[in-house]
């Protein structure tokens, strides 16, 4: 996971390096918070320490037949915690994630990305998938949370994570202009399941998250297997590692929804549902319509491409 961060990490340094519509001072600013970008891998190494845990639990008193005053309890040990975390400084190095999650983050107060152990697994991650599997899913998912340190929110925080423009002005007129184009792309679709259209500035900053993670993602796939494209194919699939590797990218995010849960998810989350974000993405990434032969003006290929990175 490490390397495989590095690398990311490197792919979104030449994405930044080729941005013809963002000047050096913008861009330098920009490497300055990707280089201070921390990571958290798996689990924190703190959990294990048997003092550390009896000292962060000992004012919490549990008794076996009071379920009310248990809760108080525990509701008074959080805020607590919660109050001295707001007043004593941001310690960078706590986990407020619990490690079985099976979801990855970024947090532009704190300028850290986040993978616990509970994603390290298949069919995200496995030291046993070829690299194309990997980089499809987990790798894209690495891409997406590093880019959201540049999406139209964690852009506006900087390397500290402070809230404070470190952007350029007319840098950042472009920008808003490509984010539009993503905006009125994504608006563009309508969920079969629930019946609605997407709110393409809801859905925003995940869309430019989905994009930039997975032109990083395909990036760093490809600097990985160079000179070893005749890499073994899997057997009994007629797929090709280019193939495969998009094809990990949508399987991630496969799911089965009922349409109450699709008209809740329209109507509330920052994501588009998952079928829009893979189609919303790979219709934008050339290299997709080259692996899959998806004539131009077809519907995964249109002419028209928008991306922020
Ligand atoms: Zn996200």
């Amino acid at each position: 996971m490490n390397v495989m961060v590095d690398n990311l990490m490197r792919a979104f340094c030449e994405l930044l390096e080729e941005a013809t519509w963002m000047g050096d001072k913008t861009k330098a600013e920009a490497h300055k918070k990707l280089a201070a970008m921390g990571r958290k891998i798996g689990y924190p190494d703190y959990g294990f320490i048997d003092e550390e845990i009896e000292e962060k639990y000992k004012s919490l008193v549990m008794t076996p037949d009071n379920l009310y005053e248990n809760l108080d309890t525990l509701f008074w040990t959080k805020s607590k915690k919660r109050l001295n975390n707001t007043i004593e400084s941001m310690n960078k190095t706590t986990w407020r994630k619990p490690t079985f999650l099976v979801n990855a983050f970024y947090s532009p107060r704190k300028n850290y990305i986040v993978f616990p152990a509970g994603i390290l697994q298949p069919p995200v991650f496995s030291e046993r998938f070829p690299v194309s599997i990997n980089y499809g899913a987990i790798g894209t998912i690495i891409g997406h949370e590093i880019t959201h340190g540049f999406d139209n929110k964690g852009s506006q925080y900087d390397k500290d994570g402070l809230l404070r423009m470190w952007w350029q002005p007319e840098d950042w007129v472009h920008f808003k202009e490509k984010g539009q184009r993503l905006i009125d792309r994504y608006g563009n679709f309508t969920d079969e399941l629930s019946g609605m259209k997407i709110n393409g500035i809801t859905t925003q900053q995940e869309n430019v998250a989905d994009n930039g993670g997975l032109k990083e993602g395909y990036r760093a796939y490809k600097k990985m297997t160079m000179g070893k494209e005749d890499a073994k194919l899997l057997p009994g699939l007629n797929l090709t590692h280019d193939q495969l590797f998009f094809l990990s990218f949508a399987q991630r995010a496969c799911w089965k929804a009922t349409k109450a849960n699709a008209i809740a998810h329209v109507l509330s989350s920052k994501h588009a549902p998952n079928k829009f974000r893979v189609i919303g993405s790979l219709q934008n990434f050339p290299d997709f319509a080259k692996a899959y032969k998806c004539p131009v003006g077809s519907p995964m290929n249109p002419e028209k491409k928008c991306s922020v990175w």
